[in-house]
């Protein structure tokens, strides 16, 4: 009798022992759980439930094996009590951890969702109500302690009905998990159901509770551990994060407002002082917007930061506003003063975008958008309809390239001295008029630039230019050359030159016979590729004109530097000398010009055209629309006149019979 006494006091030390174990286990996991941001998921909150559920059955625990060993001292309807809700607390971890497991599948139609919950509900409501009404027992002796009866086997039932659903979720989700985060799941179910028949057949070392908080743990460590979830360089949640929560919330069919924010002085800052001040900038500017909105910020991109709101109301635009105002400041840096103005760029879902690529779409989109002078870009209903313009467009640049759908029109450059016309600048069309009606090449260029589609525009420009002069003779017809434009981003190809002696020995053209004209601006700003690509080329023989001349830079030692063969005037700068033929004014704007404003105008323009032949370089005056200009630039000493005065741009027939009836 003593000798069984002995043996029972030894079992309960050992088991509350391995409750302390089980406690530590917990204590832990509540640990790194707390000191973590909290993760914006619907899974997340699945297991912050199983969490509380697994500490609250974890003291019922402690007490129901209390209760077992000290049946004497507990009336028999506490002892009841406290095992119907040990077991009863147990059904439930076990239902949520499978409910949790459930979260973590993409859920597609809402209806059979709901119809499948009350069913997935059902055996946790029905063995609950069974074992209240039920009997249960207990033996605890030197052989062992436990309950038996009809409560404790409908908590057998409840327990592996969850325990077989939570599995089979686990093997039908097991394509989406990592290895690692499978071994980590399934080694917690094993475990747990290992301890499980351990205790079943010894009845002596009670550990189904570690085995518990072992899955708990591992469960944790699989799909909690926010290292996954946060960028480790400043602290923000990461990619992963962001579009994890988007496709959450994009479920719930309800408004939200997403954000994305970025600074204007990020190319400056960057190229000064390097990605880790960017960096430093970024987490300033998320703390500011964390204060203010109370909003989880995610780091997307190496330059931004995105956040999201969730209702559309008055106090978001109050509490904007007054981001906009603290997310302008000055940041120190080594006492040097950095001046950071946030730019927000807005997108409502889902009444203007309602999934995650039309999300980033949009915001690859509103991003092209440079020079961007407000500090808060919405993607409005203009917006969006621009940005479905662009696509249209490049879907009708990737069909004229792979269908000829380019057609040029050439605009003659009349010759002053010769009286005559000799040469003449060769314009790209898009056949496709019915899409979008006339698009202009200063818009579809642009676009083909951006979207890395130029090339291919300027071989097809070229092969058409090369193609129309060799099968009409022009060189015969006395047509010395013709202006060919190339956009900036042609000019820093590397594969320019061999693009263009490509096509002239194609055609069997000579390589005088085309005059490539590079805008100003682009010739500043392309620097050494350029200046290599325009070497090889001028070897060759291809000549070069600046383009559009008084509108960029003007950077006159780039003029004496580079080997222009002509410069061309840029329309606006003689337009500006005559603003009543031009209309480009408003009336009385114009009369009160002409005094002061158009005097001067004269006075540079003049200057410039002087300049220009002092350098003994071609000039071509853009934009020649009236006779008194034709007179006042031939007496101001230019050679070369372009403009719909002469001609407008030609079509081919019309512009062989023009050069025809000359
Ligand atoms: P740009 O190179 O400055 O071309 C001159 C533009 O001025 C042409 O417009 C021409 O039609 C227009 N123009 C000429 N004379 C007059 C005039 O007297 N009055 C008025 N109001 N306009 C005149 P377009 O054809 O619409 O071309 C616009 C721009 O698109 C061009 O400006 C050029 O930058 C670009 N572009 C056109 N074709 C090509 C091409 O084949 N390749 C590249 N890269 N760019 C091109
Ligand atoms: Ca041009
Ligand atoms: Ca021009």
């Amino acid at each position: 009798m003593i000798s069984e006494l002995t043996a029972m006091l030894h079992m309960y030390q050992m088991n509350m022992q391995i409750r302390l174990i089980n406690m530590l286990i917990l204590i832990i996991i509540w640990m790194s759980y707390t000191k973590t941001r909290k993760l914006p998921f619907r899974s997340s909150r699945y297991f912050n439930v199983v969490l509380w559920l697994t500490s609250i059955n974890m003291i019922f625990d402690v007490w129901s094996v209390y209760g077992v060993f000290h049946l004497n001292a507990i009336s028999a309807e506490t002892n009841r009590m406290i095992h119907f809700l040990f077991m009863g607390t147990l059904i439930c971890v076990l239902a949520s951890t499978y409910f949790y497991i459930l979260s973590m599948e993409e859920f597609g139609n809402m209806k059979l969702k709901s119809m499948l919950t009350v069913v997935r509900i059902l055996p946790l409501f029905v063995c609950l109500v069974g074992m209240s009404i039920s009997e249960v027992h207990y033996y605890s002796g030197a052989d062992g302690a436990y309950s038996y009866g009809t409560m404790t086997n409908f908590a057998y039932v409840a327990i592996m009905f969850y325990y077989i659903a939570a599995l089979v979720c686990v093997v039908r989700n097991c394509k989406k998990w990592s290895t690692e985060r499978l071994i980590n799941i399934f080694a917690g179910f094993f475990i747990w159901g290992g301890c499980v028949i351990i205790q079943f057949h010894t009845k002596t070392i009670l550990i189904s509770g570690t085995g518990l908080m072992l899955m708990l743990l591992l469960n944790y460590l699989a799909f909690e551990d926010p290292k996954v979830y946060v960028n480790s360089e400043n602290g923000n949640f990461n990619e992963i994060a962001y579009r994890k929560m988007l496709i959450e919330q994009f479920k719930k069919k309800r408004p939200f407002e997403v954000f994305q924010v970025t600074f204007k002085e990020f190319n400056v800052v960057h190229g000064r002082y390097g990605h880790e001040i960017c960096q430093k900038i970024l987490m300033d500017l998320s703390r500011i917007i964390e204060e203010q909105i109370g909003a989880r910020i995610y780091s997307i991109e190496e330059e931004t930061i995105a956040f999201m709101m969730e209702h559309r109301c008055m106090k978001c635009e109050d509490v904007l506003k007054e981001v906009l105002e603290k997310t302008e400041y000055d940041w120190v840096h080594n006492d040097n003063l950095i001046h950071i103005t946030g730019v927000f760029y807005q997108i409502s879902c889902p009444t203007d975008v309602t999934d995650m690529a039309g999300l980033e779409d949009t915001f690859s989109f509103m991003k092209k958008y440079q020079n961007q002078e407000e500090r808060i870009l919405r993607a409005d209903t203009k917006l969006l309809e621009e940005k479905k313009r662009y696509a249209t467009i490049i879907n009708m640049l990737e069909y004229a390239i792979d269908n000829d759908g380019f057609e040029m029109v050439y605009q003659p450059i009349f010759s002053t001295k010769e009286k005559d016309f000799h040469s003449a600048e060769a314009l790209v069309r898009l056949k496709d008029k019915e899409t979008l009606g006339f698009v202009s090449p200063e818009e579809f260029i642009q676009i083909a630039e951006k979207e890395n589609l130029i090339m291919q525009v300027g071989e097809a420009v070229l092969s058409k230019v090369c193609s129309f002069a060799r099968e009409n003779s022009l060189i015969e017809k006395g047509i010395r050359y013709i202006e060919v434009n190339l956009s900036g981003v042609q000019c820093i190809d590397q594969g320019l030159p061999k693009q263009i002696e490509g096509v002239l020995k194609k055609y069997g053209l000579p390589y005088d016979f085309i005059n490539l004209e590079i805008t100003e601006t682009a010739a500043v700003e392309s620097g050494e590729m350029l200046a290599l690509n325009m070497d090889k080329l001028m070897k060759k023989g291809v000549a070069f004109s600046m383009d559009d001349f008084g509108t960029g830079y003007s950077n006159l030692a780039q003029m004496a530097e580079v080997n222009y063969e002509l410069i061309k005037i840029d329309k606006s700068l003689i337009w500006y000398c005559y603003p009543q033929q031009r209309k480009i004014l408003k009336k009385d704007e114009a009369e009160n010009l002409v005094s002061e404003g158009v005097k001067k105008s004269k006075v540079i323009l003049d200057q410039v055209i002087h300049l220009i032949n002092k350098l003994d370089l071609k000039i071509v005056a853009e934009g020649v629309e009236t006779e008194e200009m034709v007179s006042m630039l031939t007496d101001a000493g230019v050679e070369y006149l372009q403009g719909y005065y002469f001609s407008r741009p030609l079509g081919e027939v019309d512009f062989m019979n023009f050069i025809q009836q000359q």
